[in-house]
């Protein structure tokens, strides 16, 4: 058996094998006392041979306590198996299992009592490879999910950092939550840094293009009044600007982290806008109102934001 682990670290493949193992041994028992199976093995083999293989690696794992336990001795002092009044269930195969104080629960016995499975052991890392990455009902789950998860069968002691290192382990999971390269973020500019009256410095952000049904003529919605249109083009855009002594910067193109104060007000009024909107197809007039809305919740918001 200690062969198997040593050659295969696919857990499906474990219990396949030993399934058929058992299947020969029950075909060359006395007459009488073998049942004949033939063809694909059952869920019910499948099961048995993973208590099979679960009771060899208890006696492999931890031979003192499983003599102990099988003699009806009291555990050392010092086994990593006293905090779980563990027993030795006999029924079929010879496994422990844990305590715990849910006797009196309308729960399945595996779930009452899950198996103890030792953390260093090949078996139970195949064991936990194969919940995190064949099991349908748990998807690549993260660890604490999957954690509980797994303890409605087993018990794997120091179990919350072998998921988790096994779990870091996984292809999968490792693309999925990969992070992108960050920025290295430069010192901020003198104008966020100056204690100045509001909008002395400010910014314009042009977040568009945005569809409406009604075609304008206008390039600048000013729904309120007294909001000043600025000139769209470039030489009447800083003519304007040096008649109304308002120092003009642009920021190089598709460079978003020039502006984070601005663009994060544009993510803000796009997060109410796609929830708000959806596919609709809305008019000027229907636009500016949901745009007005949506600027006198931004308006709410502390100035410590
Ligand atoms: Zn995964």
């Amino acid at each position: 058996m200690f062969i198997l682990f040593t050659v295969e670290s696919k857990f499906r493949k474990m219990q396949r094998v030993t399934a058929s193992i058992l299947r020969f041994i029950n075909h060359i028992r006395p007459n009488g006392q073998r049942q004949h199976r033939y063809g694909p093995l059952l869920i019910e083999e499948l099961a048995q041979a993973t208590l099979a293989l679960a009771s060899f690696v208890q006696k492999e794992a931890f031979p003192v306590n499983f003599h102990h336990l099988s003699v009806g001795q009291e555990l050392h002092r010092k086994s990593k198996l006293i905090p779980f009044k563990v027993f030795l269930d006999t029924s079929r195969f010879t496994v422990p299992r844990i305590g715990g104080r849910i006797c009196q629960a309308a729960l399945p016995v595996c779930q009452k009592h899950p198996i103890v499975l030792t953390s260093d052991h090949p078996f139970t890392h195949a064991l936990i490879r194969s919940y995190h990455e064949d099991r349908y009902e748990l998807m690549h789950a993260p660890p604490q999910m999957f954690l509980s998860a797994l303890r409605r069968r087993f018990w794997v002691l120091n179990g919350r950092s072998v998921v988790r290192k096994i779990i870091r382990r996984c292809v999968i999971c490792f693309r999925a939550k990969s992070v992108l390269m960050q920025q290295k973020m430069d010192g901020l500019p003198r104008s966020r840094l100056e204690g100045v009256y509001p909008f002395l410095n400010t910014g314009v952000d042009f977040c568009g293009p945005m569809y409406i049904r009604q075609h304008s003529k206008r390039s600048f919605l000013h729904h309120k009044q007294g909001a000043i249109p600025i000139p769209k083009d470039e030489a009447r855009r800083d003519d304007w600007c040096e008649k109304s002594a308002i120092e003009w910067h642009l920021i190089p193109p598709r460079s978003p982290h020039f502006g984070g104060l601005w663009e994060a007000g544009v993510r803000s009024t796009k997060y109410h806008l796609k929830r708000i909107t959806g596919t609709a197809n809305m008019n000027l007039e229907q636009y500016t109102t949901v745009l007005t809305r949506i600027e006198a919740i931004l308006n709410s918001r502390p100035t410590y934001i």
